[in-house]
């Protein structure tokens, strides 16, 4: 027997990320185009990229150029677009002009200094603030008036005036608004561009959006935008509005809750990869305890309903922790490549450049173990590269006199001078037992030697940092110690 096809094409999801190019993308921006795209991958749909710029004055000069380059650096690859809404204006102007005809928007007059005072007298009065509707009733003779006097006006929507507008959010439910609380907002500014609203639903309806998921701020605005959809006829898409995201302390994330741009991150040494997955469980979560997800798992797994319906709370540990594991996880050598550009970058001038590579792998075993960032492999390496250490003489003075500090340094050298085989193992076969001699505990004689070769109290394994940094490096670092205690 023939097998049927079912005759119901499945749905194709097509979703969007819209962002306002009015600031460099946060972390918020961010983790709604991540789980747009992860809806769309996930349901083999397609993913658009949509610049909403209509809001002219609030631009910012290239913040749409930095969205994009933080989408690649993600990895979030668009199927469709840039589309610039500023390159769209006809059709926003065509359905502006529908609504005008079918008398479900009008065009109104008032000046800046009426809504100013009228916005004035609503607060004396403590009333919502909103557009008083003054044009909405405007005779033909007032019209033609307003007009002829040259001003230019803007376009309202018609909101309806009682009853409630309603729609389904997907993760909250049924979402009701009393309509008697929606003032008639403008659709068209006199400077040409349509307002967000509008220029929204036209986009969402020409692009074929199926699913609209955003930032739970644009709730508020959802009746405004269903109440377009149906005055232009049009089918609204399915909307799920995602939950907030919190600093630690429970308040909208901020600057201070150490959330900054997201090519901030980059700058500061993050990986992508390690990004990904924390935005991901930023309002979203396999089960109640993955925390490391790849890319592929995310995709396959990626829900609607695994979406919380509580605020999510950024945790910058958390993120330290995680870039840790996957800087961890990366091969030396991908390490390495990852980590050059910071250290082309932070090392101090005067260690010249390319950076040999070669050495670099020496000793970058000991730095993977313990750097959180790309950003501190630098800080947490210089000492390898510098030729002289600059610290303060009081750091080797820890737990032991000046006296008994010299007195280490020098039979130090005298030991390790004529050492075979300059290897951590036998280094340490000297250095115990001499602790033991010098009747110096091995914790605080160690940390002399360690400040005497690195310059610092903490730093890889002491012995495995002396193999790398070299016979003569040592030595010579052990004397100038000698020096600086002495001067
Ligand atoms: N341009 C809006 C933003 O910046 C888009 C909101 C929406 O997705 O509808 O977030």
């Amino acid at each position: 027997m023939l097998e049927v096809e079912s005759a119901v094409p499945e749905a194709v999801v097509r979703v969007r990320f819209a962002p306002s190019p009015t600031g460099y993308p946060h972390l918020g921006n961010i983790r709604t185009a991540l789980f747009n795209w992860a809806f769309a991958r996930h349901n083999n749909g397609v993913f658009i990229l949509r610049i909403e710029d209509t809001d002219v004055a609030r631009l910012v000069e290239g913040a749409a150029d930095v969205i994009l380059d933080s989408l690649r650096w993600l990895g979030l690859d668009w199927d469709e677009g840039p589309y610039f809404q500023s390159q769209r204006l006809e059709l926003y102007h065509k359905a502006v002009d529908q609504l005008l005809k079918q008398e479900l928007a009008y065009r109104c007059y008032c000046s800046p200094q009426r809504l100013e005072s009228m916005r004035q007298e609503q607060m004396k009065r403590k009333q919502p603030p909103g557009y008083d509707r003054h044009c909405r009733n405007l005779t033909r003779e007032q019209k033609a008036e307003m007009e002829a006097s040259g001003i230019i006006p803007v376009v309202r929507f018609m909101s309806p005036l009682e009853g409630q507008t309603f729609f389904n959010d997907l993760l909250r439910g049924q979402i009701i608004f009393e309509n008697s609380t929606l003032d008639d907002f403008v659709i068209l500014k006199s400077d040409g561009y349509p307002t967000y609203h509008l220029a929204n639903i036209v986009d969402d309806h020409e692009m074929a959006i199926s699913h609209v998921l955003r930032a739970d701020e644009w709730l508020s605005s959802a009746p405004r935008h269903v109440l377009l959809y149906q005055a232009m006829g049009w089918q609204p898409p399915l909307f799920a509005h995602l939950p907030m995201i919190l600093g630690t302390d429970r308040s909208k994330l901020g600057k201070r809750h150490g959330a900054t741009a997201i090519n901030e991150y980059q700058e500061q040494g993050y990986l992508p990869e390690a990004m990904f997955n924390f935005l991901v469980l930023l309002g979203w979560a396999l089960d109640d305890k993955t925390e490391i997800l790849t890319r592929d798992e995310i995709v396959k797994h990626f829900s609607l309903e695994r979406i919380s319906k509580t605020a999510a709370v950024f945790n910058k540990d958390k993120l330290d922790w995680m870039n840790g594991v996957y800087l961890r996880g990366l091969g030396l050598e991908e390490f390495v490549q990852r980590a050059m550009p910071f250290l082309g970058r932070d090392l101090p001038v005067e260690i010249s450049r390319p950076l040999d590579t070669g050495y670099i792998s020496q000793f970058m075993p000991l730095v993977q173990e313990r750097a959180r960032t790309l950003a501190e492999v630098p800080q947490l390496s210089d000492f390898f590269f510098v030729e002289e250490l600059e610290y303060d003489a009081d750091l080797l003075l820890g737990k032991i006199d000046k006296a008994e500090a010299v007195k280490g340094l020098q039979a130090s050298i005298a030991r390790v001078d004529g050492l075979q085989d300059w290897t951590a193992t036998s280094l340490e076969t000297v250095f115990r037992p001499l602790a033991e001699e010098l009747g110096l505990k091995t914790g605080v004689f160690f940390g002399l030697l360690r400040v005497a070769v690195t310059g610092r109290t903490a730093a890889p394994p002491l012995f495995q940092t002396m193999e790398v940094l070299g016979r003569e490096r040592c030595i010579k670092r052990l004397k100038s110690a000698i020096d600086k205690l002495e001067r």
